[in-house]
């Protein structure tokens, strides 16, 4: 199969749909591989890296959609590249179609078979290619937090871990999925002092298996949070409903009970966040304060550290592009029920129950 890896092209997006490594993994199978000129140089891969590993390297998205029968790319496709996706053509991306009737229309026209690495699911209910995101995020929330506490930043001037003679910060991480065990695992390497919370028991249990006393686990109630709210030095947002909007567990009025300085690291923001004085920041400005408490809600968190990124997601993507280019897409996914979850849009028609009802497409 001949694979195309275009530059992406949304505003700040520096990963790349996949890394030499993949590349040789391809060639190696006997298909063939076009990256475009300057695609990974942003993440640490040159031309001659992706050359070395025997992709074409050219220099146009024109050339690489026109040639390619599948194309790997990181997020959505913006619209002047859905206007060159053609039928018989696969695309293997971040689709999120459905708060995007645009895209959606755009993909059904092009006729193109299009799969969308956030529904494609696995043996344990998870979300496979989103997870390595999540883990991106909730590892590099604490790294946030913990700098939001410095001085400078308006913190109230914490070092998270303390030092001998003083006391470590106190991080509270509300949900105990991937995000928030993720962020557990690394405030506790730096030493802070971590309450979790789920309203999950068996999510709850797991983590106390899993760490014992070196964390504290909660049941998520609103009256728990009130009282750790007045303890905390750093609070984690890393709930999820499926389908929903984040839950407001923190609002307003809830932040009198924290300590001046303090900061919210609001993970589920790009889910409307789970404080009720969150709003999206970029990277370029990550905080803003709010009654003397800091606020960090960075919509894209993996962005900020895009070569971690690149590589985990491509990690977690290659074996489903290897088994795509061997077999052929309809091939592929009729022997991986997961791989079909993925599916979003086919040849002009919808095919994600989720998406149809959300922009009113026949399903
Ligand atoms: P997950 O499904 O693995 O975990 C979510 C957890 O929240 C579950 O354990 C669930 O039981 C728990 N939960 C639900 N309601 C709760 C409540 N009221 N109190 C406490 N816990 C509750 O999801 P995840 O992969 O960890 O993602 C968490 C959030 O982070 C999502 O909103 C996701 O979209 C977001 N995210 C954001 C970024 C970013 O860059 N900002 C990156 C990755 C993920």
């Amino acid at each position: 199969m001949l694979v195309g890896v275009p530059k992406e092209i949304k505003n700040h997006e520096y990963r790349i749909g996949m890394t030499p490594a993949g590349v040789k993994e391809l060639v190696g199978r006997g298909h063939q591989v076009l990256v475009q000129h300057q695609g990974g140089v942003a993440v640490g891969f040159s031309d001659e890296d992706y050359r070395q590993a025997g992709a074409e390297v050219v220099d146009s998205a024109e050339e690489i959609f026109a040639r390619s029968e599948m194309i790997v790319k990181v997020k959505e496709p913006q619209p002047i590249e859905c206007t060159m996706l053609r039928e018989g053509q696969t695309l293997f991306t971040y689709l999120h179609l459905a708060p995007d009737p645009g895209q959606t229309e755009l993909l059904l026209a092009s006729g193109a078979t299009c799969i969308a690495y956030e529904t494609v699911t696995d043996a344990n209910r998870g979300l496979p290619l989103l997870a390595p995101m999540s883990e991106v995020a909730g590892r590099m929330s604490i790294q946030e937090g913990a700098y939001c506490l410095e001085k400078a930043q308006g913190g109230s001037g914490m070092l998270m871990g303390g030092v001998p003679g003083v006391e470590a910060a106190n991080v509270l991480v509300i949900g105990g999925g991937v995000v928030g065990l993720n962020a557990a695992r690394i405030a506790m390497g730096m030493g802070a002092k971590v309450t979790i919370m789920d309203r999950s028991l068996p999510r709850l249990k797991s983590i106390d298996e899993l760490y014992g006393d070196r964390l504290t686990t909660l049941y998520s109630t609103t009256d728990a949070i009130e009282k750790q709210l007045a303890l905390a030095d750093v609070v984690i947002g890393a709930v999820l409903i499926p389908g929903a909007a984040a839950p407001k567990l923190v609002t307003r009025e809830m932040l009198k009970l924290m300590k001046p300085g303090s900061v919210l690291v609001d993970v589920a923001i790009d889910q409307g966040g789970c404080f009720e004085t969150s709003k999206a920041t970029t990277h370029e400005n990550p905080t803003y304060i709010v009654d003397g408490i800091i606020h960090y809600c960075v919509a894209n968190m993996p962005g900020g550290v895009a070569r971690t990124s690149t590589l985990a997601l491509t990690n977690a993507t290659l074996p489903y592009v290897l088994a795509l280019a061997d077999k052929g897409p309809c091939q592929a996914m009729a022997e991986d029920n997961h791989l079909l979850n993925g599916l979003n849009v086919y040849r002009g028609m919808v095919t994600v129950e989720a998406v149809a009802q959300a922009l009113g497409y026949a399903y």
